[in-house]
């Protein structure tokens, strides 16, 4: 059937009357953010594209395949297998951020100290691609261990396209401007509260059920993607689940000290899982208080998603050491698992005194062009790109330069056609997308004991840019249409 097309708007009558379909449809089904600045009761439709974007299938396919065995190599990274590696790595990386890196990696110190009661963990995980132009393979871009977003909306937009697809509204007059293609539904939005689930069966109540506890930035803008979650975690699971800022913590909630159990303070119910939708980035962190906070629900009985070395292991000085097979053999036996995750990688350099630093380093002066440089930070803008990086290096000592990967840029095919619909704003750029997968795992010291993947998002952006963050305002969330 070839390439899917995107229906014709010669004259722009197509675009006008999707727009009224599109606000009412995301109303209607809390396809919805909050703008800057807002009230409670004034959101607005999330900026999304009109139409889905042509992804091929075999694509999409390998890369929901390779989500379990991700979510097995991060389980077991931050499992502390193989002689405490990640222990050694985060350590090193520690020196380099202190304002973050090595605040978490302070924290999670002094929670060893403390004693780790909680030998369980959640692994809410979300692994991203670009589609390579040239091979039509997924590369990596990056492997999420915290906060992960757009699991609830990301169903919500395949659902409106399917919608405008399967009602007609695509188009009243040809019967080729629809899709003939599959239009899936990402299961996202169930999924990623099933994985919530899972965590609190896994855990071990004193008092009856357990609750979930959300850690929600202040201001957040991005609550319905969030509330979707935790609509379905109660639909579905009957786990009922409470929102607390970092801010909040050492008032809302009561650490037993002898037991270590979490108590939410207003209900007396007890907190079986934490779960981090905050504390990605040092922003989140506004005084002492919080890092304190943060402690606490490290070292209480609650299941974490994620604890400090799993949050740890998702930084980006991880991804580019597993990119080196002698490391990522370490993590996963099974030989054609391996050659999955290799066809995954681009390549990826330290800026350090060994061999590969050298070479990287090299690279990163003379054919910057061609590579990102990335700091351990996540939530977007934290980048630097293609000629900007040694001017970026001359800046800082040569010695910090090893808190930093050098990365290939992966180069995607622009998809001319598509349509953004921001607000109520229109825009006709040429857009890049990137497919994230999400997946979720429920693990202890040594075993792995639920390991699935969980729905997938497409975000696309104007591929002017180059980043894409939806909530940032750069980005928009779209659908795939399979081909
Ligand atoms: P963050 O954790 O801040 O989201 P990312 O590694 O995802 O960091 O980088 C942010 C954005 O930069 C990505 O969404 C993508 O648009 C772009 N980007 C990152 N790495 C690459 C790459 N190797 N090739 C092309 N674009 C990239
Ligand atoms: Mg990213
Ligand atoms: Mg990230």
């Amino acid at each position: 059937m070839g390439i899917p097309r995107f229906p014709k708007d010669n004259d722009g009558s197509l675009e006008k009357r999707l727009i009224p379909e599109v606000l009412q449809w995301s109303i209607a089904n809390g396809l919805l953010l909050y703008p800057p600045n807002f009230e409670i009761d004034k959101p607005c439709n999330a900026p999304t594209t009109l139409f889905p974007t042509p992804f091929p299938k075999k694509s999409f396919q390998h890369a929901l395949a390779l989500q379990t065995i991700y979510n097995e190599v991060y389980a077991k990274v931050a499992q502390g297998a193989s002689d405490d590696w990640l222990v050694g790595e985060i350590d090193n990386l520690a020196h380099f951020d202190p304002e973050f890196t090595g605040r978490l990696w302070g924290l999670y110190l002094k929670a060893k100290v403390q004693g780790i009661s909680q030998k369980i963990s959640l692994g809410v995980f979300r692994s991203d691609y670009l589609l390579d132009n040239e091979k039509l393979e997924v590369k990596q871009v990056e492997f999420n261990t915290v906060s992960v977003s757009f699991g609830g909306l990301s169903s919500k937009v395949c659902e409106l396209h399917k919608y405008l697809n399967d009602s007609g509204k695509y188009d009243m007059s040809s019967k080729d401007s629809f899709y003939q293609q599959e239009i899936p539904v990402s299961d996202s939005d169930l999924k990623l509260a099933k994985g919530l689930a899972e965590g609190a069966k896994a855990y071990k109540t004193r008092t009856g059920k357990p609750i979930v506890a959300f850690i929600v930035q202040n201001g957040e803008r991005n609550v319905f993607d969030q509330k979707i979650l935790e609509y379905n975690l109660l639909r579905h699971f009957g786990v009922r689940s409470v929102r607390i800022t970092i801010q909040g913590i050492h008032e809302l909630t009561r650490l037993d000290p002898n037991d270590k159990r979490l108590y939410y303070v207003p209900t007396g119910e007890e907190i079986g899982v934490v779960y981090f939708r905050a504390g990605y980035s040092p922003s989140d962190y506004l005084s002492e208080q919080d890092w304190e906070n943060r402690l606490t629900l490290e070292i209480s009985f609650a299941i974490k998603a994620p604890n400090l070395l799993t949050q740890l292991a998702g930084t980006k000085k991880i991804q580019q050491l597993l990119t080196d097979s002698s490391v990522l053999e370490r993590f996963t036996a099974d030989s054609s698992s391996l050659e999955m995750l290799k066809s995954s990688f681009v390549e990826m350099y330290p800026l350090d005194d060994s061999d590969l630093g050298r070479k990287g380093k090299e690279l990163a002066l003379k054919q910057p062009q061609d590579f990102v440089l990335k700091p351990q930070r996540e939530g977007g803008g934290n980048n630097i790109y293609k000629n900007d990086i040694p001017k970026f290096l001359a800046g800082i000592p040569e010695s910090e330069w090893s808190g930093y990967i050098l990365m290939q840029l992966i180069k995607p095919q622009p998809t001319t056609d598509n349509i953004v619909l921001r607000g109520r704003e229109i825009s006709r750029e040429p857009i890049l997308s990137e497919l994230g997968i999400f997946g979720y795992v429920v693990f202890d010291d040594s075993n792995i004991l639920v390991n699935e993947t969980a729905g997938w998002l497409l975000r696309s952006k104007s591929s002017s840019s180059d980043e894409g963050g939806v909530a940032a305002g750069f980005g928009c969330v779209d659908s795939v249409v399979l081909y």
